[in-house]
This record gives structure tokens, sequence and C-alpha cells, in this order.
């Protein structure tokens, strides 16, 4: 799948602190009673800046994604799709898929050999093919240890470093066993309260339903229903967020039957494609979409605008009827 690159979607996203909000340096200080905790910084365009690393927002879109397909997911649409779960539990340790605490690392550690066999000498079928399609929903997102990502997150910079304001703050430290204050144990630590940052969030042969379940976690990150980084529990991480822009691109579109006002999910493209579970009916209809060729055989279309009825809008609800059938099962 990896070696196709069949079609691809690019979100612009702005992001805008909303209160204080902090992104430590160095992950490893996951100690709360740590003192003097710093943003995390690069260069960028010449001058010193706090930044949103892309990692972290990754992680952040990742177990929001997580959340939302455990809270739709349940035993019996596991076995009707075959035990395919929508998400898996990667810190668990199960190993069968109908299972609550299932883990797509866990399985695959226990079935090499399964996916070898059922790979050797199958003309229908490859070995990422069966690891892709025998992955839950979010991890043919997102990836596992035997899967790579299909999404990928760049780091947030400022739009204007100049313009990035963060303050120090002062806060009781918290024993971690006990949950209560540490006395006289005062720390700081650095927090950005204003700036705007602006990252692209990266997305390879998706299916519709996949822009579907994407769609609602950046709705609820617009919603203001996503804290990022460090301190939610205290009220830190609060952010307004906006997708600027949606790019859907076909390198090889001309090749392709291809026509304005539909979006094609990887499934629905005449691509080899065999063993991975792809849905050939794979299309939304909207009617913004007006494609453009260059002079490279790739066509792509550019959506503008959030509001109900306007063309991104229109994509992600549309993508989201996609996810309801996977949902539902259907
Ligand atoms: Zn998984």
């Amino acid at each position: 799948m990896h070696k196709q690159l069949i079609n691809e979607a690019i979100i612009n996203l702005i992001i805008e602190p909303d209160g204080p909000i902090l992104i430590k340096a160095g992950e490893s200080g996951a100690d709360p009673t740590r003192p003097d905790m710093e943003f995390v910084r690069t260069h960028y365009d010449g001058k010193e800046t706090i930044y949103l690393p892309g990692s972290s927002l990754k992680g952040i879109l990742r177990s929001h994604c997580e959340r939302i397909a455990r809270t739709v997911d349940n035993k019996e649409r596991r076995v009707k799709r075959g035990g395919q779960a929508l998400s898996c539990n990667p810190l668990e340790e199960g190993t069968q898929k109908e299972r609550k605490d299932f883990s797509c690392n866990k399985y695959f550690e226990a079935k090499k050999d399964e996916i070898q066999k059922a790979v050797k000498g199958n003309e229908q079928t490859s070995r990422g093919a069966e690891i892709y399609r025998r992955s839950c929903f979010v991890c043919q997102m997102y990836g596992n240890t035997a899967l790579s990502s299909h999404i990928q997150i760049t780091d947030a910079y400022p739009v204007e470093v100049d313009k990035v304001v963060t303050e120090a703050r002062s806060g009781t430290a918290i024993d971690r066993i006990y949950g209560s204050v540490l006395p006289g144990a005062l720390f700081q630590f650095e927090v950005a309260t204003q700036g705007t940052f602006k990252t692209e969030i990266y997305i390879k042969n998706f299916t519709t339903s996949q822009l579907g379940l994407l769609a609602l976690a950046l709705r609820d990150l617009q919603m203001q229903r996503i804290a990022i980084g460090f301190a939610k529990s205290r009220g830190l991480g609060r952010v307004k967020a906006n997708v600027e822009s949606v790019l859907v691109r076909y390198p090889s579109g001309t090749f392709w039957p291809i026509e304005n006002g539909n979006v094609y999910g990887v499934g629905a493209l005449p691509c080899e494609t065999n063993g991975y579970g792809f849905r050939e009916d794979d299309s939304v209809t909207v009617a913004d979409v007006k494609y453009e060729t260059d002079d490279w055989g790739s066509m792509s279309a550019e959506l503008k605008g959030m509001d109900k009825g306007q063309p991104i809008y229109n994509l992600w609800t549309a993508c989201l009827e996609r996810w309801g059938k996977i949902v539902c099962a259907e």
C-alpha cells in the first residue's frame, strides 16, 4: 500500500491558545512535581520561538479518535465485521479481536506465523494487506508496530513569531501518589497565552470513512472539547482551532475516471489493492468539488469554508455518513 500513492488529503489547521497552554520540553518530564517546566522551543524564521510539536498534536488527535471509536463500538458489531475493532487499546495485552482488551500490537506479535501462512502462494493478498485488514480502524489510520501510519502532522509554528506571548506561572506541586498538595513545594512553569500556530495534517491512501472520523475529531478540537498539553486537569490547554483549507489530490488522477462533485476513497479507484478490504463504493458526493489538472497527470481540488453549507462542511458531513456505515457495520 505504501508502495502506491493513490489519493491524499492535506488539511491546513490553525491553532490558537484560549488561555494558558504548555507543551513541555523533554517528554520524559511527566512528573508533575518537577519544577521549572519550559515550553518546547526551536528556531523558526530566524528567531527562537515556542512551537507545538507535530508528534504531540498527532497523539492528541489519535487518542481522541480512539475515544470516539470506543464509545460507539461493541462486541456485536465487532463479531459482525469479522472481529474488526473500531479501536484497539494499544496498552492492553489481549490478542482476541472480539474482546475489549484487544491490542493490535500484541495480536500481530502472536499471529506472525498465521499471517505468513495466509500470504504464502496467495495471489489475492500480501503481508501488508493482511496486516492492514486485520488492524483496528484507528490503527489503519495512525499505524501500529506492524503497520506504518497513513497520517502525518507537521510541527505547528507561529504565523508571526513576534506575536507569541509566553508567561511564567507558579503552581503548587501535587503528590503523584496521594494527589495531595506537597507543602511548600511551589514550582515555576512557562505557558503560552497568545499566538497563532499553523500546521498541516497529511493523510494518504485514505478512505472516506477515515476522513469522517478525522473530521469528527477536528470538529471537537474546533468546539474546544479537546485540551492539549500539560495540566489539562488544572484547566490548562484550551485552544481555538480552525480548518482553513482541505486539498484533495490524486497524483495519477488523469488516468482514472475522476469527476467533479465526487471525492474518492482508495477502494473506489482502479488500483491493485487486493486483500486490504477496501470498499469499491467508497466515494462521496460534494457539489463544490471542482478538480484542476496540472501538466503532470495529477488532479486536485481545494476546499475552503467550514460554516454550515460551505465546501469543507459539506465534505466532512458526507464523509461522516461513511463513518456511520462503518459504525453500523453496513
Ligand atoms: Zn489497533
